[in-house]
């Protein structure tokens, strides 16, 4: 079977279309970078403009390249949430229309399902599991005890990673995304600035990152307030020398905890070159076996959804047509039902 899915909740206008859940057909990103480039992050009037624009021309050029027909497809699948209002019901209206037309089921899809079910698209999944989600607006330790069933055991509570990663980037110049640059940065680097580290209370599964954050953007201004440059390299290693420690000691005794089969990295941050290879040392050394998603599965795209889709597509969980865009879906809310 054909699911098409549509992904605009940020800042990508994407379409894919998948066959079986598991391979992908066609999938097509069309990033708005360059746009939001020049105000240092997304602009959220601009970002559902730009959905608006490109939406369609995508949809077509996806089922062209899949070379099939609309008529070929069996469910239509879209991100409900969360993400930006605006954006989200670009996508929405878009599935919307598509579905009435052909008379196809909709599934509306969360979008950190889409990032944890991306590594479907490339590994057998084993349950239990357990998922780090680390993107531009969420980090949180989730349980999979079974197939699309969630439980979230941590979360950050002030900034996702990814967010911390934009900001200090942001601080010293470079381009939204900053995350790519400050990884860059820190792994050219000899020396580190020993940064702090949340660890939290000792149970906690939770992360914070707004002190780290401070901490660097504070030694980068005090720097420039003595008419010195920032030792910036040195900087950004300590800065993701500390994000690294956090995240990979406390996924380890997540899965030790829960005694969990695997270990699944996700969101835009599963792009760090830095995290990834400590994860994989980590996980080697403790027997662990870690799933991680090519980079482009990493980051939005719309074959994620579509993975993700497949879990309620095959039990049979629609969505009906009056469905609404919701920025705070719950993802444990979306868990499958059967
Ligand atoms: P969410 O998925 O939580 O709704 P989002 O969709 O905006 O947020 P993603 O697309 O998953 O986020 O990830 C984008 C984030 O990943 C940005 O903050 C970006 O800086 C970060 N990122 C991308 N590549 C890297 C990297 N190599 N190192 C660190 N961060 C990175
Ligand atoms: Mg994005
Ligand atoms: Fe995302």
């Amino acid at each position: 079977e054909l699911i098409l899915a549509i992904e605009t909740s940020c800042d990508e206008t994407a379409v894919a279309v998948i066959r079986g859940g598991k391979e992908i057909v066609t999938n097509i990103i069309s990033s708005q970078i360059e746009t939001h480039e020049r105000y240092g992050g997304v602009v959220p009037e601009i970002a559902s403009r730009q959905h608006v624009e490109s939406i369609t021309l995508i949809m077509e050029q996806a089922i062209r390249e899949a070379g099939i027909n609309f008529r070929d497809l069996s469910a239509i699948a879209v991100t409900q949430g969360p993400g930006l209002v605006g954006s989200l019901l670009v996508g929405i209206v878009a599935a919307k229309s598509l579905a009435m037309a052909l008379d196809l089921p909709l599934i509306g899809t969360h979008h950190i399902a889409g990032h944890i079910y991306a590594n479907q698209l490339v590994h057998e999944l084993v349950y239990p599991c357990i998922a780090l989600v680390a993107s531009g607006g969420h980090t949180e330790l989730v349980v999979l005890e079974s197939e699309g069933v969630f439980r979230i055991i941590g979360r950050t509570r002030d900034d996702a990673v990814g967010e911390a990663y934009d900001k200090v980037a942001r601080t010293l110049n470079f381009p939204y995304p900053g995350g790519p640059h400050i990884d860059k940065l820190a792994q050219s680097s000899e020396e580190e600035i020993v940064m702090p580290r949340a660890w939290l209370d000792a149970n906690s599964y939770d992360f914070s990152f707004s002190g780290l954050k401070s901490a660097v953007l504070a030694a980068i201004n005090s720097a420039k307030m003595k008419g010195e440059t920032p030792r910036q390299a040195a900087l950004a290693r300590g800065f993701q020398a500390s994000v690294i420690d956090v995240l990979v000691t406390k996924a380890l005794r997540a899965v030790r905890a829960e005694g969990a089969k695997q270990l699944l990295l996700c969101g835009g941050v599963a792009a760090n070159g830095g995290l990834r290879a400590a994860l994989t040392d980590r996980c080697a050394a403790e027997g662990v076996p870690l799933l991680i998603p090519p980079l482009v599965l990493c980051t939005d795209n719309a074959a994620m959804i579509g993975a993700a889709a497949h879990l309620k597509y095959k039990r049979g969980e629609f969505t009906s047509l009056d469905m609404k865009a919701e920025p705070g879906l719950s993802l444990e809310e979306w868990s499958v039902r059967s």
